[in-house]
């Protein structure tokens, strides 16, 4: 297991506090990690900050080869990443493996070769005399830091556009979970110039707070809390840094009386608690029709009873375990407030699992109120409430109360209905009779608090390049 951090070309071990890195399948210590001194963030700044010169000169065509490798690479470790994946966040090894790592590997690729064809408006004499064109030229060093519910991912969403745009990198990842980031330098160091991503560990309050705050950082990319977010802003503020932000999220799923039943049912069982829930697009929040209503949390609730998780063969489990006992015992007072309404039943699951690892039981909330804190705040865990409305401008005006806006869906057979609510949600994403999918041609990012910086796709490659025009006197 590589335990070194990637500073310019050298792999050097942190040398302040340690973090005790476990396996949240059974609670027990995998190993400690200590994270960066002042002295070694300095270093990941300044090799990132000399890097640029070259590497904000390479061509497209360069940088497209750069990031092909790195997929190869990883596609070529694909067991081994996956297995590091799953021991660190508890994640069901095939869900990495099958899910996870193809995704991760198509974002290398796919953002090679979209920085090969990125559009733009078109040169030209828009004044007689003078031909103006515009350019997207990268913003210099970003401070990318990541999460703990999907490391690889975030890493690959954040590192790959980055890198394609011309840009630079000092990537923190979640002190929780840095297993696959370690790894993965490795092959970064092997791959790309020396100073071109760097790989620092430790606390946000610590070592991401040095970062956010550096004055030759020029951009942060955050995934995380709210709370957090609002930091990065107040510390960008001080130097007007470009931020790329992707905060929290609160699903809500609108379920028409004339949906197909089944398909909702089957959705929202993989939707609402794929990765144990910790997805900030989860499908946590429905509102049912009142006609299906009753067939639904009934069939939800013999459905999600059925999920198989803390099996010993981890092949067979469908969700894993929380992150962490912190994040287990915040589920399971979440769920036991909302039980101690009169109007609330909890319909299956509703306690932490057993034996020492971090399980809670996939759990179902049936007869939540809009006004309810299940409703409305983040509970990151295999928690979905049901919530009946009676009319359509009552479930928009449910969905939208909210101060997230990152995904939501709408389930209904009626393609007009279907079209006529998406256009009223205020949510990044809304998908219709699904929840979910991502692909890595199109935007993951929100409105609201849930953020601004998109994910993915030509919006991400824009996020991470400075528009600029040139303008040229003919005589
Ligand atoms: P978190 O905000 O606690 O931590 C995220 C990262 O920020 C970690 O690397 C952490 O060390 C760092 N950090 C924390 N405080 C910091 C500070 N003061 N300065 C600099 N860095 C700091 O979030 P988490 O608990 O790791 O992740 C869960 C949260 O992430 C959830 O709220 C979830 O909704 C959100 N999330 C959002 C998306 C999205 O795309 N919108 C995706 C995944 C997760």
């Amino acid at each position: 297991m590589h335990t070194d951090m990637l500073i310019g070309s050298k792999f050097d071990r942190g040398t302040e506090a340690e973090e005790a890195i476990l396996n949240p399948r059974t609670g027990k210590k995998i190993l400690d990690l200590p994270e960066a001194s002042h002295g070694q963030i300095e270093a990941a700044v300044n090799a990132a900050s000399t890097a640029f010169g070259s590497w904000s000169r390479t061509t497209p065509g360069e940088r497209s080869g750069y990031l092909l490798k790195i997929a190869e690479r990883i596609e070529a470790e694909a067991e081994e990443f996956a297995r590091l994946e799953a021991l660190n966040c508890g994640k069901p090894i095939n869900a990495v493996l099958n899910d996870e790592i193809p995704a991760i590997v198509d974002c290398y690729r796919f953002f090679a070769g979209a920085v090969r064809t990125m559009p733009g408006a078109i040169a030209g004499e828009y004044l007689a005399g003078h031909t103006s064109m515009i350019r997207r030229d990268p913003i210099g060093v970003v401070a990318s830091i990541a999460p703990w519910n999907y490391p690889l991912m975030m890493m690959a969403w954040k590192l790959a556009p980055a890198i394609a745009g011309g840009n630079t990198v000092v990537f923190k990842p979640s002190e929780q979970t840095p297993l696959t980031a370690l790894k993965l330098a490795r092959i970064l160091a092997d791959v790309l110039p020396e100073g071109v991503v760097n790989v620092v560990l430790g606390r946000g309050e610590t070592v991401g707070n040095a970062l956010i705050n550096h004055p030759a950082v020029n951009m942060i990319s955050i995934t995380g809390d709210v709370a957090t977010g609002k930091k990065v802003l107040q510390a960008a503020a001080k130097s007007v840094k470009r931020t790329h932000l992707e905060l929290g999220g609160k699903a809500p799923v609108v379920v028409f009386d004339d949906a197909d039943l089944d398909a909702v049912v089957n959705g929202l069982r993989a939707f609402g608690y794929y990765n144990a829930g910790q997805d900030c697009t989860a499908a946590c929040r429905i509102y049912a029709g009142p006609k299906i209503y009753e067939k639904l949390v009934a069939d939800l609730t013999s459905a999600v009873s059925t999920i198989k998780y803390a099996q010993a063969d981890d092949t067979e489990n469908e969700i894993g375990p929380l992150i962490s006992r912190r994040q287990q015992e915040r589920v399971a007072s979440f769920v036991e407030r909302a039980a101690e309404q009169k109007h609330i039943e909890i319909t299956t699951g509703g306690k932490p699992g057993e034996g020492g690892g971090f399980y809670y039981q996939p759990t179902v909330v049936a007869g939540a109120l809009q006004e309810d804190e299940i409703v409305r705040r983040e509970v990151f865990g295999p928690v979905v409430s049901v919530t009946r409305f009676s009319d359509v401008d009552e479930a928009v005006s449910w969905a939208n109360d909210s101060d997230y806006g990152l995904a939501s869906s709408v389930w209904t057979k009626d393609v007009g209905r279907a079209m006529a609510t998406a256009a009223r949600l205020q949510y990044g994403c809304t998908w219709i009779n699904t929840h979910f999918m991502l692909v890595n041609e199109m935007p993951h990012g929100g409105l609201k608090q849930s953020g601004y910086g998109k994910d993915m796709s030509l919006y991400a490659l824009e996020d991470y390049t400075a528009v600029r025009h040139v303008m040229i006197a003919h005589g």
